[in-house]
Protein backbone atom coordinates (compact mmCIF):
# COMPACT_ATOMS: atom_id res chain seq x y z
CA UNK A 1 0.00 0.00 0.00
CA UNK A 2 1.45 3.15 -0.67
CA UNK A 3 1.79 5.89 2.05
CA UNK A 4 0.01 8.46 -0.24
CA UNK A 5 -3.56 6.29 -0.46
CA UNK A 6 -3.69 6.68 3.82
CA UNK A 7 -1.61 9.90 3.96
CA UNK A 8 -4.39 12.24 4.25
CA UNK A 9 -2.28 15.40 3.29
CA UNK A 10 -0.48 13.67 0.14
CA UNK A 11 -0.73 15.99 -2.79
CA UNK A 12 -1.38 15.01 -6.15
CA UNK A 13 1.85 13.50 -7.94
CA UNK A 14 0.23 14.60 -11.58
CA UNK A 15 -0.32 18.19 -12.87
CA UNK A 16 -3.80 17.90 -14.37
CA UNK A 17 -4.16 18.78 -17.87
CA UNK A 18 -5.01 22.32 -18.81
CA UNK A 19 -8.49 23.62 -18.81
CA UNK A 20 -8.24 26.18 -21.31
CA UNK A 21 -10.70 24.17 -23.60
CA UNK A 22 -13.57 24.61 -20.38
CA UNK A 23 -15.61 27.92 -20.04
CA UNK A 24 -17.10 29.73 -16.87
CA UNK A 25 -20.63 28.64 -18.08
CA UNK A 26 -20.02 24.95 -17.49
CA UNK A 27 -20.17 25.71 -13.72
CA UNK A 28 -22.88 24.73 -12.58
CA UNK A 29 -24.61 26.93 -9.96
CA UNK A 30 -28.11 26.32 -8.92
CA UNK A 31 -29.66 28.77 -6.80
CA UNK A 32 -32.67 27.87 -4.46
CA UNK A 33 -35.80 29.65 -4.26
CA UNK A 34 -36.36 32.08 -1.76
CA UNK A 35 -39.38 31.66 0.88
CA UNK A 36 -39.83 34.60 3.31
CA UNK A 37 -40.45 31.89 5.89
CA UNK A 38 -37.42 29.75 6.13
CA UNK A 39 -35.05 32.50 5.16
CA UNK A 40 -36.72 34.28 8.07
CA UNK A 41 -36.18 31.50 10.72
CA UNK A 42 -32.42 31.15 9.18
CA UNK A 43 -31.70 34.73 9.46
CA UNK A 44 -32.88 34.94 12.87
CA UNK A 45 -30.82 31.94 14.26
CA UNK A 46 -28.00 33.58 12.48
CA UNK A 47 -28.49 36.45 14.66
CA UNK A 48 -25.49 35.67 17.30
CA UNK A 49 -23.02 35.02 13.84
CA UNK A 50 -24.21 38.09 12.31
CA UNK A 51 -22.99 39.82 15.60
CA UNK A 52 -20.19 37.99 16.32
CA UNK A 53 -18.30 38.52 12.52
CA UNK A 54 -20.24 42.02 12.28
CA UNK A 55 -21.59 41.12 9.13
CA UNK A 56 -25.83 41.24 8.50
CA UNK A 57 -25.06 39.36 4.98
CA UNK A 58 -24.34 36.25 7.06
CA UNK A 59 -26.50 33.33 6.57
CA UNK A 60 -28.98 36.21 4.28
CA UNK A 61 -29.94 33.72 1.51
CA UNK A 62 -30.07 36.71 -1.31
CA UNK A 63 -26.90 36.29 -2.80
CA UNK A 64 -26.07 38.75 -5.18
CA UNK A 65 -25.34 38.38 -8.78
CA UNK A 66 -21.60 40.10 -7.80
CA UNK A 67 -21.23 37.48 -5.57
CA UNK A 68 -21.75 34.82 -7.55
CA UNK A 69 -19.79 36.28 -10.32
CA UNK A 70 -16.77 36.46 -8.12
CA UNK A 71 -17.28 32.80 -7.49
CA UNK A 72 -17.71 31.62 -10.94
CA UNK A 73 -14.84 33.58 -11.78
CA UNK A 74 -12.52 32.20 -9.02
CA UNK A 75 -13.98 28.23 -9.80
CA UNK A 76 -13.05 29.32 -13.49
CA UNK A 77 -9.80 30.72 -13.33
CA UNK A 78 -8.21 27.90 -10.96
CA UNK A 79 -10.15 25.07 -13.12
CA UNK A 80 -12.57 24.06 -11.04
CA UNK A 81 -15.36 23.41 -13.31
CA UNK A 82 -16.32 20.08 -12.25
CA UNK A 83 -17.07 21.94 -8.39
CA UNK A 84 -21.01 22.70 -7.89
CA UNK A 85 -22.11 25.91 -6.25
CA UNK A 86 -25.56 25.26 -4.29
CA UNK A 87 -26.95 28.26 -3.41
CA UNK A 88 -29.55 28.25 -0.60
CA UNK A 89 -30.83 25.43 -1.26
CA UNK A 90 -32.40 22.06 -0.15
CA UNK A 91 -31.92 20.00 -2.55
CA UNK A 92 -30.73 16.52 -0.85
CA UNK A 93 -31.39 14.82 -4.09
CA UNK A 94 -29.04 16.20 -5.82
CA UNK A 95 -26.46 16.05 -3.33
CA UNK A 96 -26.90 11.89 -3.31
CA UNK A 97 -26.69 11.96 -6.70
CA UNK A 98 -23.33 13.69 -6.53
CA UNK A 99 -22.00 11.28 -3.91
CA UNK A 100 -22.60 8.66 -5.28
CA UNK A 101 -21.19 9.60 -9.00
CA UNK A 102 -18.62 11.17 -7.72
CA UNK A 103 -15.59 10.24 -10.10
CA UNK A 104 -13.17 11.52 -7.80
CA UNK A 105 -14.20 9.38 -4.68
CA UNK A 106 -14.01 5.40 -4.05
CA UNK A 107 -16.78 3.27 -3.65
CA UNK A 108 -15.31 3.09 -0.10
CA UNK A 109 -15.43 6.46 0.53
CA UNK A 110 -18.94 6.74 -1.07
CA UNK A 111 -20.61 3.92 1.26
CA UNK A 112 -19.14 5.21 4.88
CA UNK A 113 -17.99 9.07 4.82
CA UNK A 114 -20.22 9.76 1.70
CA UNK A 115 -23.04 8.62 3.30
CA UNK A 116 -22.39 10.18 6.51
CA UNK A 117 -22.54 13.59 4.60
CA UNK A 118 -25.66 12.48 2.62
CA UNK A 119 -27.67 11.51 5.75
CA UNK A 120 -26.10 15.15 7.04
CA UNK A 121 -27.48 17.60 4.34
CA UNK A 122 -30.36 15.51 4.47
CA UNK A 123 -31.47 15.79 8.19
CA UNK A 124 -29.79 18.98 8.90
CA UNK A 125 -31.71 21.47 6.01
CA UNK A 126 -29.02 24.12 6.32
CA UNK A 127 -31.66 26.40 4.70
CA UNK A 128 -33.69 26.55 7.64
CA UNK A 129 -31.31 26.20 10.34
CA UNK A 130 -28.22 27.70 8.90
CA UNK A 131 -26.19 24.75 10.04
CA UNK A 132 -24.13 23.63 8.65
CA UNK A 133 -24.18 26.82 6.97
CA UNK A 134 -21.42 27.79 4.36
CA UNK A 135 -19.03 25.29 2.76
CA UNK A 136 -17.29 22.55 0.75
CA UNK A 137 -18.36 19.25 0.55
CA UNK A 138 -15.45 16.97 -1.07
CA UNK A 139 -18.11 13.69 -1.29
CA UNK A 140 -20.30 15.93 -3.24
CA UNK A 141 -17.61 18.29 -4.71
CA UNK A 142 -20.08 20.84 -3.47
CA UNK A 143 -19.93 24.62 -2.42
CA UNK A 144 -23.16 25.20 -0.21
CA UNK A 145 -23.81 29.08 0.11
CA UNK A 146 -26.17 30.84 2.29
CA UNK A 147 -24.18 34.24 2.43
CA UNK A 148 -24.07 37.11 0.63
CA UNK A 149 -20.37 38.20 0.70
CA UNK A 150 -17.62 37.78 -1.73
CA UNK A 151 -15.15 36.89 0.77
CA UNK A 152 -16.99 34.23 2.20
CA UNK A 153 -17.90 33.07 -1.26
CA UNK A 154 -14.26 32.86 -2.27
CA UNK A 155 -12.81 30.98 1.08
CA UNK A 156 -15.33 28.50 0.18
CA UNK A 157 -13.68 28.72 -3.43
CA UNK A 158 -10.69 28.38 -1.65
CA UNK A 159 -11.65 25.17 0.34
CA UNK A 160 -12.24 23.42 -2.59
CA UNK A 161 -9.05 24.53 -4.45
CA UNK A 162 -6.95 23.34 -1.06
CA UNK A 163 -8.63 20.03 -1.57
CA UNK A 164 -8.88 19.32 -5.41
CA UNK A 165 -4.85 19.29 -4.51
CA UNK A 166 -4.87 16.37 -2.45
CA UNK A 167 -4.46 12.86 -3.54
CA UNK A 168 -7.62 12.09 -1.04
CA UNK A 169 -9.88 14.81 -0.94
CA UNK A 170 -12.65 12.86 1.37
CA UNK A 171 -9.67 11.20 3.88
CA UNK A 172 -8.50 14.76 3.89
CA UNK A 173 -11.28 16.50 4.62
CA UNK A 174 -11.65 13.44 7.61
CA UNK A 175 -8.51 14.71 8.82
CA UNK A 176 -10.35 17.81 10.28
CA UNK A 177 -11.31 15.67 13.46
CA UNK A 178 -7.57 15.43 13.84
CA UNK A 179 -6.13 18.22 16.33
CA UNK A 180 -5.44 21.55 14.82
CA UNK A 181 -6.23 20.32 11.62
CA UNK A 182 -9.33 22.39 10.57
CA UNK A 183 -7.51 25.74 11.74
CA UNK A 184 -4.96 24.61 9.22
CA UNK A 185 -7.79 23.65 6.61
CA UNK A 186 -9.43 27.22 7.45
CA UNK A 187 -6.18 29.26 7.28
CA UNK A 188 -5.16 28.07 4.10
CA UNK A 189 -8.88 28.57 2.74
CA UNK A 190 -8.47 32.11 3.60
CA UNK A 191 -5.29 32.68 2.11
CA UNK A 192 -6.50 31.25 -1.13
CA UNK A 193 -8.89 33.83 -0.90
CA UNK A 194 -6.71 36.76 0.32
CA UNK A 195 -4.04 35.79 -2.71
CA UNK A 196 -6.50 35.73 -5.56
CA UNK A 197 -8.24 39.07 -4.52
CA UNK A 198 -4.46 40.83 -4.45
CA UNK A 199 -3.55 38.73 -7.59
CA UNK A 200 -6.24 40.70 -8.54
CA UNK A 201 -5.39 43.97 -7.78
CA UNK A 202 -8.30 44.06 -5.84
CA UNK A 203 -7.33 45.59 -2.61
CA UNK A 204 -10.67 46.63 -1.16
CA UNK A 205 -11.60 43.07 -1.36
CA UNK A 206 -8.47 42.40 0.56
CA UNK A 207 -9.30 44.63 3.23
CA UNK A 208 -12.86 43.54 3.32
CA UNK A 209 -11.28 39.78 3.64
CA UNK A 210 -9.27 40.62 6.49
CA UNK A 211 -12.04 42.15 8.53
CA UNK A 212 -14.42 39.53 7.87
CA UNK A 213 -12.07 35.91 7.58
CA UNK A 214 -9.72 36.21 10.45
CA UNK A 215 -12.44 36.60 12.80
CA UNK A 216 -14.13 33.88 11.18
CA UNK A 217 -10.76 31.97 12.22
CA UNK A 218 -11.76 32.70 15.77
CA UNK A 219 -14.05 30.01 15.67
CA UNK A 220 -12.16 27.50 14.58
CA UNK A 221 -9.58 28.52 17.50
CA UNK A 222 -12.72 28.43 19.78
CA UNK A 223 -13.12 24.88 18.29
CA UNK A 224 -9.87 23.19 18.98
CA UNK A 225 -9.61 24.76 22.49
CA UNK A 226 -13.07 23.49 23.01
CA UNK A 227 -11.95 19.56 22.32
CA UNK A 228 -7.97 20.14 23.23
CA UNK A 229 -9.36 21.24 26.79
CA UNK A 230 -12.62 20.97 28.74
CA UNK A 231 -13.86 24.45 28.90
CA UNK A 232 -16.89 25.00 31.85
CA UNK A 233 -19.29 27.68 30.54
CA UNK A 234 -17.61 30.64 32.39
CA UNK A 235 -14.10 29.45 30.47
CA UNK A 236 -16.12 29.25 27.25
CA UNK A 237 -17.75 32.31 27.24
CA UNK A 238 -14.26 34.48 28.04
CA UNK A 239 -12.53 32.69 25.22
CA UNK A 240 -15.44 33.70 22.82
CA UNK A 241 -15.43 36.94 23.40
CA UNK A 242 -11.75 37.07 23.71
CA UNK A 243 -10.61 35.41 20.42
CA UNK A 244 -13.79 37.08 18.46
CA UNK A 245 -12.14 40.30 20.09
CA UNK A 246 -8.85 39.60 19.43
CA UNK A 247 -9.77 38.56 15.78
CA UNK A 248 -11.14 41.67 14.61
CA UNK A 249 -8.88 43.79 16.25
CA UNK A 250 -6.13 41.54 14.17
CA UNK A 251 -8.31 41.87 11.19
CA UNK A 252 -8.98 45.61 11.29
CA UNK A 253 -4.86 45.98 11.76
CA UNK A 254 -4.02 43.47 8.21
CA UNK A 255 -6.99 45.32 6.39
CA UNK A 256 -5.15 49.09 7.67
CA UNK A 257 -1.67 48.05 6.62
CA UNK A 258 -2.53 46.33 3.06
CA UNK A 259 -1.29 48.73 0.52
CA UNK A 260 -2.14 48.99 -2.97
CA UNK A 261 1.05 48.25 -3.90
CA UNK A 262 1.28 44.55 -2.18
CA UNK A 263 5.09 43.61 -3.25
CA UNK A 264 6.49 46.07 -1.35
CA UNK A 265 4.83 46.24 1.53
CA UNK A 266 6.61 44.17 4.81
CA UNK A 267 3.40 44.21 6.68
CA UNK A 268 1.53 42.46 3.47
CA UNK A 269 4.23 39.85 4.02
CA UNK A 270 4.23 39.96 7.64
CA UNK A 271 0.25 38.92 7.05
CA UNK A 272 1.29 36.35 4.43
CA UNK A 273 3.46 34.90 7.20
CA UNK A 274 1.36 35.05 9.65
CA UNK A 275 -2.06 33.08 7.54
CA UNK A 276 1.23 30.65 6.08
CA UNK A 277 2.29 30.08 9.34
CA UNK A 278 -0.26 27.11 10.40
CA UNK A 279 0.65 25.34 6.50
CA UNK A 280 4.05 25.58 6.92
CA UNK A 281 3.41 24.07 10.57
CA UNK A 282 1.97 21.03 8.73
CA UNK A 283 4.33 20.66 5.71
CA UNK A 284 6.33 18.44 7.85
CA UNK A 285 3.59 15.13 7.41
CA UNK A 286 2.61 16.58 3.98
CA UNK A 287 3.41 13.56 1.56
ZN1 LIG B 1 -13.89 27.46 5.89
Amino acid sequence: MELSSINPFARKQEIEAPQSNKTKEMIEISVGASDRIVDGIRNLLSIPAKLFLWNSKFGSGNISQETLDKMRNYLHENGLHDVRVSVNEYDPGSTWIRIMSNPKTSRLSKCTIGLADGIITTLAVSKLTGFPGDRFSPSANTIYLFSDDASIALHEAGHAKDFHTRENPVLYGLASRLPLVTLYQEAVATQNAIQYLRNKGDIPGVKKAFTLLTPALATYALYELWTLSELDLSSFLLCLFTLFGLGHLLGRYLAAQEKEEPSISVVSSSADKLLSAPHEAMKAVEG
